[in-house]
């Protein structure tokens, strides 16, 4: 068996609910193996890893806080240690506190600021150097339109994501020569927990195709990354966001 289809286990961060939970199913249904990851919710990360075996893939789930730098490292190298290093990586989990800056709580920047930025960094960290010696594998950053253009109402959102383009493109120029490609997903509003009824009703008017998108939209992006059709695509940024930029 060739190393590649020996193993192909992706991890997705964030993969209890929501967008993550829309990758983790699809990249199954494309034939990999999943890690799935949650912070806390360990019963809606057990029906993602169910819905993984019904669709014939193996899942084995991981629960850390992102924000945690050792929690994560631990868990990570444990889980690489028993399964080999991960074809890809979608570093998907991610919050937002929305407000003006003038309004935010100390806490609104920080918590967002470490999970999402910070929390790329805990995850990709122990990830990178098992996948360079393999000299393969996909890295797909889940950044937003808010980091693309910056949101009113999300500072701390907008400069999180941003950021993670940023690092992604970074990362990207690191990592070509050893056959690891790195790009981001950028969403517009898509139906998920994250969304309230306000962005709903602020954000829909300015989107072209006048709808919010599904996970399964978002899913299907990541996908294509993944798959060895996107072999030479490296360092983009692909917004999946009905026309919003
Ligand atoms: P959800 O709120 O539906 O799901 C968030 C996921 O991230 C959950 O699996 C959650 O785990 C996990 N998570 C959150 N915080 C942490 C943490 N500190 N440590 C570990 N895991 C954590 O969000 P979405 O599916 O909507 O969002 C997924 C990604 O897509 C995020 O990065 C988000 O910023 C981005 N995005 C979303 C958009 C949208 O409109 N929905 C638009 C643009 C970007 P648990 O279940 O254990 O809490």
């Amino acid at each position: 068996m060739s190393d590649n289809a020996e193993n192909r286990t992706i991890l997705v961060t964030g993969s209890s609910r929501g967008i993550g939970r829309a990758i983790a199913l699809r990249l199954a249904r494309d034939g990999f193996d999943i890690a799935v990851h949650c912070r806390s919710n360990l019963a809606e990360a057990e029906k993602t890893a169910a819905l993984i075996r019904e669709a014939g893939r193996s899942a084995r789930i991981l629960s850390f806080d992102v924000c945690d730098r050792d929690a994560a490292r631990r868990a990570i190298e444990d889980d690489i240690a028993a399964g080999g290093a991960y074809w890809g990586v979608v570093v998907n989990a991610g919050i937002n506190r929305d407000g003006t800056m003038a309004a935010f709580s100390d806490d609104d920047w920080d918590s967002v600021l470490r999970t999402d930025l910070d929390g790329f960094y805990n995850v990709m960290k122990p990830c990178i150097m098992p996948m360079a010696r393999k000299r393969r594998g996909r890295v797909v950053v889940m950044s937003s339109v808010s980091g693309i253009v910056g949101t009113r109402g999300q500072t701390n959102y907008s400069a999180a994501k941003a950021g993670l383009i940023g690092a992604a493109k970074a990362l990207a120029m690191e990592l070509a020569s050893r056959g690891i490609t790195v790009n981001a997903v950028a969403p517009g509003l898509i139906e998920t927990d994250m969304i309230t009824e306000e962005n709903r009703e602020r954000i829909l008017p300015l989107i072209p195709m006048r709808r919010t998108g599904r996970p399964e939209e978002v899913a299907a992006a990541v996908a294509f990354l993944m798959s060895d059709a996107a072999s030479y695509i490296t360092r983009a940024v692909i917004p999946v966001a009905g026309g919003l930029v």
